[in-house]
């Protein structure tokens, strides 16, 4: 049954309907044969009872015959002859060889001799009444073997019956209700939880028990639960990386150096900033034209990747501005990799750069560090760009630091 249920091709429905089909006409055929059995069966019977009182009836004639003969005229006689040889006669046709014989009535004795013929017609009485139970007896036993048949088979057809809807019941329903169930997860939770919801789906199905048609909606609902989260994790780094240069964009470095500083606040510790201008770029894009300008921009944003630490944060500020955080780094520190950063960048060769002002193409880049610099983060911003511009003013090429310009704080407004 499971290999026929497995089958594609034949549904566990069809199953269920072909079986009930079967099952009624197996018990209609069975009844119908039965009516028609019965019908004869209950013909014989009735036969068998006729003959008897048909038997019955004449003995009493003979003995009637028999006891009153003195007492009859011939014609009287003769009369009562003829309706005892056709009740003979009958008697014969329904009886055949175990009717008496004729030769032992007739002619009819008188009373006093005719023991003997009653003796023998009591004797085909006796047969013809035990054969007529026996009878009767066959039909009772007919009809209750019948009854049993037919209970058995309604019983089996209840059992297959029964069975075929607790498979299904295990195959298909308690199946759509754990998908269900997942499935309200994944609702809830996306896009955190569909990876996990799609696993634990995964283990659910090694587990239990279920059908082809399961499988494959638990399957689809897994890959679309791939999709999805293949798909979310896209959108994450698109929504924090900048396009131009695939390093994070200002909204991610806004949000990491919101993040830094507070959590600097809370153990004591530094964070710095460093922002990167390159010098004279619109000469350079002048010269060169934007799409040249471009491929600086990637390059160095190549560079500055390269030269960061897995815990920092370079970004692309805007424009040909680049921001590197620095999380739990002070100024001494964050002013040795900025200017080894500036160094590396001015030895590398780029298109052209040549025409630039210094034959080469340079960054200046002005840090600031919290707290020592700035009370919150955008002061920080603030300070680190007039630390850029100091740089610039000292001839480009060249990293400041905020502490170096000798000024008070900044007290800068939130952007
Ligand atoms: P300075 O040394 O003082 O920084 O001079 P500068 O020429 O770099 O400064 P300025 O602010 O005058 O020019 C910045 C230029 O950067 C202007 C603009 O065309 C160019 N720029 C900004 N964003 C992009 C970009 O995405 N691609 C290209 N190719 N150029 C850009
Ligand atoms: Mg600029
Ligand atoms: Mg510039």
């Amino acid at each position: 049954m499971k290999r026929l249920l497995n089958t594609k091709k034949i549904s566990p429905l069809l199953v269920i309907i072909m079986t009930g089909a079967i099952g009624i006409l197996l018990v209609s055929a069975g009844t119908a044969g039965f009516i028609v059995f019965q019908g004869q069966f209950l013909d014989k019977v009735e036969k068998q009872q006729q003959t008897y009182f048909n038997l019955v009836d004449f003995r009493d004639k003979v003995i009637d015959y028999g006891e009153k003969s003195l007492e009859k005229s011939m014609p009287e006689k003769a009369k009562e002859m003829e309706v005892l040889q056709f009740m003979h006669d009958r008697l014969t046709s329904e009886m055949g060889d175990a009717c008496p014989r004729q030769d032992q009535f007739f002619p009819i004795p008188s009373s006093g001799n005719s023991k003997l013929i009653l003796l023998q017609m009591q004797t085909a009485i006796d047969q013809v009444r035990a054969e007529s139970r026996t009878a009767a007896e066959e039909l009772v036993f007919f009809n209750q073997i019948f009854l049993f048949i037919i209970l058995g088979l309604l019983l089996s057809l209840n059992i297959a019956a029964g069975w075929l809807l607790h498979y299904n019941y295990r195959l298909t329903l308690i199946p759509l209700a754990q998908l269900a169930r997942r499935l309200k997860h994944v609702n809830r939770d996306i896009p955190e939880s569909i990876h996990d919801t799609a696993e634990e789906m995964k283990k659910d199905l090694k587990e239990a028990l279920h059908s082809p048609d399961i499988t494959q909606i638990s399957q689809s609902i897994m890959s679309f639960c791939g999709d999805i989260e293949a798909k979310n994790k896209k959108l994450d780094e698109i929504f924090i990386t900048d396009e131009k240069t695939g390093l994070f964009n200002y909204r991610h470095f806004k949000e990491h150096l919101i993040i830094d500083v507070e959590r600097a606040k809370r153990f004591r510790t530094s964070v710095s900033l460093a922002m990167i201008d390159i010098d004279h770029f619109k000469l350079y894009n002048d010269a060169n034209g934007h799409i040249a300008g471009d491929r600086v921009l990637e390059v160095l944003a190549d560079i500055i990747r390269k030269q960061s630490r897995a815990s920092d944060i370079p970004s692309r500020f805007g424009g040909e501005e680049f921001a590197i955080l620095f999380p739990n780094t002070d100024a001494r520190t964050a002013g040795e990799i900025s200017d080894r950063l500036r160094k590396i960048i001015s030895a590398e060769p780029f298109p052209h750069d040549q025409n630039q002002p210094t034959g080469r193409l340079t960054v200046s880049i002005g840090i600031a560090t919290f707290p020592d610099d700035a009370p919150d983060w955008y002061t920080l911003i603030n300070n680190a760009d007039r630390a850029l511009y100091k740089a610039k003013a000292n001839g480009r090429n060249s990293v400041v630091a905020f502490h170096e310009l000798g000024n008070q704080l900044s007290t800068g407004n939130e952007t």
